[in-house]
């Protein structure tokens, strides 16, 4: 890689794991690459809180779809295992539920159907189960083959003209169920309410609500069961560590505390960025991994946002956040990792969180346990608890420095009475927290939104902004907000297609 001649510089603005990716394959590719990150840390969401002998995970813990990540290190012709050490975690997560049923998820369907049978004494439930796996794993191979690892802005772009009328196409088409939600495609396979409600949770891996999201999105389920959950050991942190430790070794210049005022262009093309210290740099593309949204509305603020971003209904921010960071004292031995604490009704609890926009008095915990597979997380026998519950994104009116402390109790309450977490409080030693209103200003979203955009719309709620900017030449966009949407696999896909239409586009030149 090295000995290629070395391109035109590009900026990257913003160091999430997007920002990684795409300058890792940038990189790789022969591209001069500056990081521009405001923090003082990189990584973005993907950070670390040490604290009184307990290491947390702040923001992402479950790693699914480990393949994309191994597509960005072969680009550099490297070994992902020789960076980092996955541990694959079956069951994937532990259920938990108001009535006091247990319910593990488990990766095989086989014996995740016998497992369902048990819990329901229901062997039609079993059934639709594996009827529901079948058509989750269409939805993703439809997925691969039209939405994934190419720039998508719209339905257009998905569609490749010169095969567009054939059958297979308009099979997979209808295949999509286009206008139906998750929700009711979940319960159309799954009548017991118990294992819709733990199905349909998949959409929170997006902070959109089942009812409202596109029925393609049940391929999630597929995606999780097919390659599995993996702990990077070290926890996440390890993974945007590993791609810095990449990303060096191919050139990449990494510059912190540095915030991008704006982006430059001359006419309809991108010529470089400005700092708020007022220092310029030149560049012949940025790729931008600040939020698509405030992208356009903040640092491009000379040029009219494009019609889709424009456009309110289009802009709805996924849900956002409040996370308790509890050092314990002494473990929970029937916790999994990964265990979800669930809502007596998700109609309620998501009617609160999409609809009233104020938290839910009965919120669903995920409560992270890592010391099950990493016992150096905590001092000897103690656990570094995460608790994530998800909240409406931030509105002017709520005031997170008033609301946490009664939400707090809420949240405690809640897994002491549904996952049996007896003496909670007694055995907190060491505590943090992190609100909608630090979620903002860390990694500066939407509103606070955890997942960039909502995927809300039964037709294009999947669809985001194209990571290949059609309005500016040499702007691309990569993140949560830019397609194909959050969560840590597909950010790094969107960091890689940005960098491939960069590449692409310079080749053409
Ligand atoms: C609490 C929490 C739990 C989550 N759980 C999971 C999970 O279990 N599994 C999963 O897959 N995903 C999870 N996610 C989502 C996942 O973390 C994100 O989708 C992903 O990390 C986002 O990466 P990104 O590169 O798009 O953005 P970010 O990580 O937000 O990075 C963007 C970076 O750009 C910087 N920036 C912004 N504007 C500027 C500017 N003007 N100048 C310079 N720098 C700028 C920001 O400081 C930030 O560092 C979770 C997120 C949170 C917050």
């Amino acid at each position: 890689m090295h000995d290629r001649l070395l391109k035109d510089q590009v900026v990257v603005v913003g160091c999430g794991l997007a920002g990684l990716s795409a300058a890792c394959v940038l990189a790789a590719r022969g591209h001069r690459v500056v990081v521009l990150e405001k923090n003082d840390w990189l990584g973005g969401k993907a950070a670390v809180l040490e604290q009184d002998g307990f290491r947390f995970d702040m923001g992402p813990t479950i790693l699914t779809l480990p393949s994309v990540l191994h597509r960005v290190f072969q680009e550099a012709g490297k070994r992902l295992e020789d960076y980092l050490h996955l541990v694959p975690l079956d069951p994937q997560w532990r259920c938990f539920f108001e009535d006091g049923g247990l319910l593990d998820l488990h990766a095989d369907i086989a014996t995740m159907q016998e497992t369902l049978k048990t819990f329901t004494g229901d062997s039609q439930v079993a059934e639709g189960y594996g009827r529901f796996m079948a058509m989750s794993r269409r939805l993703h191979d439809v997925s691969e083959r039209f939405f994934f690892w190419k720039s998508v802005g719209g339905i257009g772009d998905t569609l490749d003209t010169t095969g567009m009328f054939s059958a297979a196409v308009l099979k997979d088409v209808l295949s999509l169920r286009m206008g139906s939600s998750v929700a009711s495609v979940v319960r159309s396979h799954l009548a017991d309410p118990r294992t819709a409600q733990m199905v349909d949770h998949f959409t929170q891996y997006v902070g959109s609500s089942p009812s409202a999201s596109p029925a393609v999105l049940c391929g999630i389920a597929h995606m999780q069961t097919q390659e599995g959950i993996w702990y990077p050991l070290g926890g996440t942190r390890a993974i945007p560590d590993a791609l810095i430790k990449l990303a060096q070794e191919l050139g990449v210049e990494f510059r912190m505390s540095c915030d991008v005022a704006q982006i430059r262009t001359a006419g309809n093309s991108v010529v470089g960025v400005e700092l708020t210290s007022g220092e310029a740099i030149q560049a012949q593309a940025v790729v931008s991994n600040c939020d698509a949204v405030r992208t356009h509305r903040e640092l491009l603020r000379e040029h009219p946002a494009p019609s889709r971003l424009s456009r309110k209904r289009d802009i709805e921010p996924a849900c956002s956040g409040v996370v308790l960071y509890l050092g314990l004292k002494e473990r929970y031995e029937h916790l999994l990792h990964h265990n979800f604490v669930f809502s007596q009704s998700p109609d309620e609890e998501f009617e609160w969180i999409y609809q009233r926009g104020l938290p839910a008095p009965d919120p669903t915990c995920y409560v992270c346990a890592p010391a099950v597979s990493e016992p150096a997380v905590a001092p000897d026998g103690g656990e570094a608890l995460y608790v994530l519950v998800h909240t409406p994104y931030l509105r002017p009116n709520h005031d997170w420095s008033q609301l946490l402390p009664e939400y707090r109790e809420v949240i405690l309450d809640k897994l002491e009475r549904t996952a049996g977490l007896n003496g909670l409080r007694q055995r907190i030693v060491s505590e943090h927290s992190l609100t909608p209103a630090d979620i903002h200003s860390r990694y500066r979203v939407l509103n606070g939104a955890i997942y960039g955009v909502a995927s809300h719309g039964k037709y294009l709620g999947a669809f985001k902004s194209a990571n290949r900017s059609p309005e500016l030449k040499g702007l691309y966009l990569a993140g949560g907000a830019a397609h194909p949407g959050p969560g840590m696999p597909m950010v790094l896909m969107s960091g890689w297609i940005a960098a491939d239409a960069l590449d692409q586009d310079c080749q053409a030149v």
